[in-house]
């Protein structure tokens, strides 16, 4: 070897430290003690905890842990300020929110090396990519501030957000949460993670400093209790929360029936797919940015590798060798890829878990690297091989440097491995074969995809999870659609039903004819007997019988629930198939006006033919819709291209309100349908002859089987029970208050997403409402699929 060669194998690494002087001069000039920051102005420091520098276990601050009353006052100041805000024009908040950007790019350094004293990441990567993002959004935002009336015409602000955030990216969450809000028109009431208060403080000072209207932006620290006294506050319209699975389901039931907004970004349990042509070596540096990241607490974090098969035994000599050069250290050192967790109980958690992975048979690979003198929170990069899909290293979210290795033969097991999780925020894919990823791509379950690149985010490109990774997106449109809603839902009116008429006699057996006339349900395109062999009568409104339907039970509904998984392929036939076929039943549907008008006219005594004529336009106006609502191509800085893909969110349940027989179904059921989703519908239960007549028009119009199950029966009943089935993605109710309460709740046993009426008269005859977008967005999530593009 000639002596430069070896220079280069020998060489260390110099110190090359940040200097903490200009963060600890923050601190002191508070003397290292904050309070909160309520309409402009900062409170005295009520009781308090420290947070500490995870890299030395030693304090850095004192934080005020922030009460109920704290945070009521916050939520004042917010309501106080919001009609001011609101009113200002879109150019007017931009300004703000530039003036905002500004200034933290001017103090980025001082951003950056807080952040990192505070929370342990590397310094490199707090000064590279987090606070860079972080002026990033609030840039794009400024934007969309001045655009937001233009381009979502008749909405408006929802009003005070409430917003909880982790300690992983303490700022850049905040400004994921901030930026759209206010851009939007919202004033906000934000609680920082215990363990990361401090650049929200510092956060707080840009908001004086940009002489930002007070009581816009209020941040109150605290802990989980805290936290909890934001959701459950009764003068709050919407919650954003980004965390735990485990406390987003919490915050589920917390705000169920309340009719609060809400966005929900959860964990994950990641993918990252490395398929035998790839270019090894930049899918392991993209490896090392997957999942040591931020010692690998990182919500989208590739914490899952799935190697193939013929490449699995090259590609992990690789690897560890990789690991063997990768440097854990002081935070502060700008040559340190791996710096502390956030607080020892973060290292005690990921050490349990890797011992539990161990005992369950997996072997532990840690290379053998120095770990800085002198405690703090370090870890060494760790890979754990020899798992199988149901370990649970290979199920849990670790949230530490800790990477699970499986192998797989072919790109259809890649596939059923990477979607085997209860999770579906992000996926990796490495390959050099473009049919390949764009094949797969599409078929992960999965919010974000990165093809031959990982952990790209930006402001333009929408991020958010699908199943219990969580629901809503932030950033791009989708994220600013969500600090938005429609100016007409505070219209809204109760809902006041007609009295419900008694069968004429007590006894269930006079009700029945001398032939069983009782309509069946439909289950996986079938006629189907109901389990519970007990029929429900429908009346007309004098109370006189007007025919018969089955008594739906759990069983059905798991049957239903059955047929519709196994019909999902529907979300994969082309939009114009599903137009086709939605024209083919609004055609069909039209041939049989009459006598579907004179059994909504028996069922309800109301004009049947105007009915059917609306129910036969809104199918028509879905199919039109079938293949025009769809996405976008973002062009974030990166040298790629973001496709936000328009995606069915899978299984549906319906349950369709009482009022209206057919229309009620059918502008549930056809945006649904038309998106790709498969739907189990529960039909009006005063009313289900008109659905269960409809499963004719269906059976004559190619709708395959399974695409649409129909369950009569009690509304209520059959709504819990799929309100907590797992096989059900998403579920509609419109109905009373309290069950629409129900629904929300049970809903998050595997965080469905929800719409619910709660009670209120939704006018679903309104094309101007309900023609379009309103539930088109409800019936689908946006992926974003990163491919690299251009030079
Ligand atoms: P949490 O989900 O508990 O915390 C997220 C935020 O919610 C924090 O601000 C927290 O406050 C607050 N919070 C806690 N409980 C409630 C509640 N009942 N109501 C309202 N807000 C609440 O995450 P942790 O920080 O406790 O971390 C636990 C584990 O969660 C980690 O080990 C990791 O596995 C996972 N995690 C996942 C994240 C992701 O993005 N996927 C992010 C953070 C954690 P406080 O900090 O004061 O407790």
């Amino acid at each position: 070897m000639n002596k430069i060669a070896e220079i280069f194998t020998s060489l260390d690494y110099g110190p090359a430290p940040e200097s903490p002087d200009v963060a600890l001069a923050w601190l002191s000039a508070h003397d290292n003690t904050f309070g909160h920051f309520i309409n402009g102005a900062w409170t005295k420091p009520g009781k308090t905890f420290a947070t500490e520098n995870p890299a030395t276990n030693k304090p850095l601050a004192q934080i005020t842990d922030g009460t109920a009353a704290d945070v009521d006052a916050a939520v004042k100041a917010a309501r106080a300020a919001f009609p001011k805000w609101s009113a200002l024009s879109g150019y007017q908040r931009g300004k703000y929110l530039y003036a905002i950007a500004r200034l933290i790019q001017k103090h980025s350094r001082l951003f950056a090396v807080l952040e990192t004293m505070d929370n342990g990441k590397p310094i490199r990567e707090s000064r590279d990519v987090d606070i860079p993002l972080v002026a990033r959004h609030f840039y794009h935002h400024a934007g969309w501030a001045q655009h937001r009336e233009r381009e979502f015409p008749d909405h408006v602000p929802y009003g005070v957000c409430g917003q909880i955030i982790p300690w992983n990216f303490p700022l850049l969450m905040l400004a994921w949460k901030i930026a759209p809000a206010l851009a939007a028109g919202n004033t906000v009431v934000l609680k920082p993670a215990e363990f990361t208060s401090l650049t929200a403080l510092l956060f707080a000072e840009i908001c004086e400093k940009a002489k930002l209207p007070k009581g816009v932006v209020n941040i109150v620290t605290g802990e989980g209790d805290t936290g909890a006294a934001i959701t459950s506050h009764p003068d709050i319209d919407k919650i954003a929360f980004t965390g735990s699975t485990e406390v987003g389901k919490i915050i589920r039931k917390a705000t169920a029936g309340t009719g609060k907004g809400l966005s929900l970004e959860l964990g994950g349990k990641s993918p990252y797919i490395v398929f035998d042509d790839a270019d090894i070596d930049s899918a392991i540096e993209g490896l090392v940015d997957a999942i040591w990241f931020n010692q690998g607490q990182v919500c989208c974090a590739g914490s899952r590798l799935l190697v193939q098969e013929s490449i699995e035994t090259r590609f992990l000599e690789k690897l560890k060798k990789r690991m063997s050069t990768l440097r854990v250290g002081d935070p502060l050192d700008k040559a340190v890829d791996i710096g502390a967790l956030v607080a020892p109980v973060q290292v005690a958690r990921v050490t349990e878990l890797v011992k539990k992975g161990i005992a369950e048979g997996g072997q532990l690979y840690e290379p053998d690297i120095d770990l800085p003198p002198g405690g703090g929170c370090f870890l060494r990069p760790a890979l754990i091989t020899g798992v199988s899909p149901a370990n649970t290293v290979a199920s849990e979210e670790i949230f530490g440097p800790v990477l699970v290795e499986m192998s797989f033969r072919t790109p259809e097991e890649a596939v059923a491995l990477a979607n085997n999780t209860r999770y579906g925020l992000a996926a990796t894919i490495w390959t050099e074969n473009v049919n390949l990823a764009l094949d797969i791509a599409p078929k992960l379950k999965a919010g974000v995809v990165w093809i031959n690149s990982t952990n790209n985010f930006d402001a333009a490109v929408g991020f958010g999870g699908y199943k219990e990774s969580g629901f809503g997106r932030e950033g791009g449109r989708e994220g600013m659609a969500s600090y938005l809603k429609p100016a007409w839902e505070k219209e809204l009116k109760p809902f006041v039903a007609a009295a419900p008429k008694a069968a004429k006699s007590a006894n269930p057996l006079d009700d029945i004819g001398s032939i069983d006339q009782t309509a069946k349900m439909y289950i996986g395109g079938k006629q189907a007997r109901p389990d519970s062999g007990y029929s429900r009568p429908v009346l007309s409104p004098t109370g006189a019988l007007v025919g018969e339907v089955g008594d739906g039970n759990r069983k059905d509904i798991r049957n239903a629930v059955e047929a519709a998984r196994a019909a999902l392929g529907w979300s994969t036939t082309s939009a114009h198939n599903r137009a086709q076929i939605l024209y083919f039943l609004a055609e069909n549907l039209e041939y049989r006006a009459d006598e579907f008008a004179a059994r909504i006219k028996a069922q309800t005594g109301e004009d049947g033919a105007s009915e059917v004529a609306a129910s036969v336009e809104r199918l028509f106006a879905f199919a039109g819709w079938a293949d025009k609502y769809d996405g976008a191509v973002h062009n974030p800085p990166q040298r790629m291209v973001a496709t936000a893909m328009v995606e069915a969110l899978g299984t549906m349940a319906i349950l369709a309100p009482p009022s209206r027989p057919l229309l009620g179904s059918i502008a549930l059921v056809a945006p649904a349908l038309a998106m790709g989703n498969t739907v189990v519908l529960v039909p009006s239960e005063k009313s289900p002859l008109s659905m269960t007549d409809f499963y004719q028009v269906l059976e004559t119009s190619d709708v395959p089987s399974g695409v649409l199950n129909i369950v009569t029966g009690e509304s209520k009943v059959l709504a819990k029970t799929l309100a907590e089935h797992d096989g059900i993605d998403a579920i509609w109710f419109a109905g009373d208050a309290e069950t629409s309460k129900m629904v929300e709740a049970a809903s998050a046993g595997n965080v469905k997403q929800t719409w619910t009426s709660r009670g209120l008269y939704y006018d679903l005859s309104d094309k101007q409402k309900f023609e379009g977008d309103y539930f088109l967005r409800r019936a689908t999530q946006v992926k974003n699929v990163w491919i690299p593009y251009g030079a």
